[in-house]
């Protein structure tokens, strides 16, 4: 859906804000037990709509004033529990708002409901023992992707123009491939993390799901910037992220093709150990393209690739451990529920979950520190430095999003090398946006394909171009 005519439609008063988020809520009606959501608040979208009408009324509405959205469970809202997919919080309140959520409130937007997740974000496939599975809406045998899965439905069927979730090792971007929309991970330290319940802090951004990058970068417009709240954020000036559209990428040039001067970084190793034939393909047609946008190919090397999932891996788990464990507390005051059911905090865990939890309290425990938190630190440093010397010469790299097609999803978290492509820009915390690219189609069944591009930090604008560009040209909004 684009959001230009959303607001179109609500300026010139054809649609008011109030029908609007109705016409929504009816239509998730029925996909409620589909367990999309796990908290819908209606006298909280009554409010934000009466808000979102004083505004246009008053004449201070601007793009984002009406449009309906949703978020993952993991941010914080002060109205609505807060869960983060788990039983422990599942009446969970919170007494503020995450910070990019209040922006977006000020504006006008209308928050529908909060979405389901794997607990914790630990996960990519949304199957949430406790609030139920989210099924793929194209087939029930395969899963949505995760760990942000119940955000991208919505936005995959074109109800809502776009929606908010949060990208740790790739959970924006894969689901955001199998549904065939933008998912859009920023720089570190580009949107404010105040309100999002921690899984592993040096890595979590909040992410952007999205059908066109239009859309994005007008959210992105609205949330970026420095918060005293958290001493991550950067203070840089104030960016339009719509400023290069439209515009070639040497913006002197004229008359020669968009993308002349852009250089792409290709790894050859990487793609030589492409062995799915589809997957293959798809980043070759892709790479023709860029080729007849006028892009220049560049074969890189990006070292330690092969250790990035292990790196990851580590470096999630230590953190997710201390994390969570505060919400051990829970169960010290929760008497009845610890006598009752005889549950303690650990028990109460999914097994996703639960795994994570152990191998992170085993990695930092005092002797295993140096051995494999601390060294993995080290070498993280190392990759980082690599990119830092790869973007000297090369403005984006392209690489696969999943390594593998829908089909082979349903055993999803027994593959620990799932977060191969997507966890890089994690631990480097540099922009990344995986991008629809081919449908495939196999018995009754529709894949789709997509492909992720990697910046330099903070070049959020110049990316947002790029897929602009190839968007008009090889893509349609679908
Ligand atoms: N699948 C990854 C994990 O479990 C990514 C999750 C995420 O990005 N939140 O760690």
């Amino acid at each position: 859906m684009n959001l230009l005519r959303l607001y179109y439609l609500i300026y010139f008063k054809k649609i008011k804000p109030f029908d609007l988020s109705k016409f929504i809520l009816k239509k998730i009606e029925n996909l409620l037990f589909k367990n999309y959501f796990i908290n819908i608040d209606y006298n909280y979208i009554k409010k934000q709509c009466l808000y979102s009408e004083k505004l246009l009324l008053k004449n201070k509405n601007n793009l984002l004033t009406g449009i309906p959205t949703t978020y993952k469970d993991i941010f914080s809202t002060k109205n609505i529990p807060t869960t983060a997919g788990s039983r422990i919080l599942k009446n969970y309140n919170i007494f503020y708002n995450a910070t990019f959520l209040n922006k977006l409130n000020n504006l006008g937007v209308i928050n529908i409901g909060k979405n389901n997740m794997d607990e914790f974000c630990v996960g990519s496939n949304t199957f949430n023992f406790y609030f139920g599975k989210v099924e793929n809406p194209l087939n029930k045998n395969f899963t949505i992707g995760g760990s942000s899965g119940g955000s991208v439905y919505l936005v995959s069927k074109n109800i809502i123009p776009f929606s908010i979730g949060s990208d740790t090792g790739g959970s924006v971007r894969q689901p955001a491939t199998l549904n065939n929309v933008i998912g859009f991970k920023p720089t570190y330290g580009l949107i404010s993390r105040y309100g999002l319940l921690a899984y592993s802090s040096s890595m979590d951004t909040v992410g952007i799901f999205s059908k066109n990058i239009l859309n994005i970068s007008i959210v992105l417009n609205a949330i970026t910037g420095f918060d005293v709240k958290d001493p991550t954020t950067f203070n840089l000036i104030k960016e339009d992220y719509t400023r290069y559209l439209n515009k070639n990428w040497l913006l002197n040039r004229i008359n020669s093709k968009k993308l002349t001067g852009l250089n792409v970084g290709v790894s050859k190793k990487i793609f030589n150990n492409i062995y799915n034939f589809s997957i293959r393909s798809n980043i070759e047609d892709i790479l023709l393209n860029f080729e007849f946008l006028g892009a220049k190919i560049i074969f890189i090397n990006i070292l330690f690739f092969d250790f990035v999932t292990t790196i990851y891996n580590i470096i999630s788990s230590s953190e997710l451990y201390s994390n969570i464990s505060k919400y051990n507390n829970k169960f010290l005051f929760d008497k009845t529920y610890y006598f009752l059911y005889k549950k303690t905090f650990f028990n109460s865990l999914s097994i996703n979950t639960k795994n994570k939890f152990f191998i992170g309290n085993y990695l930092i425990s005092s002797d295993k520190n140096k051995k494999f938190f601390f060294l993995s630190k080290k070498i993280r440093i190392l990759i980082i430095e690599n990119f830092k010397k790869i973007f000297t010469f090369c403005d984006i790299i392209i690489l696969p999003t999943i390594s593998y097609n829908n089909l082979k999803f349903l055993n999803l978290n027994l593959n620990k090398n799932l977060d191969k492509y997507t966890s890089v820009s994690n631990l480097t915390g540099l922009p990344s946006i995986s991008i629809p690219s081919k449908i495939l189609y196999y018995k009754n069944f529709k894949f789709f394909q997509g492909f992720q591009i990697i910046g330099n930090y903070f070049s959020e604008a110049k990316l947002i171009q790029i897929i602009y560009e190839y968007e008009k040209n090889f893509f349609k909004c679908f």
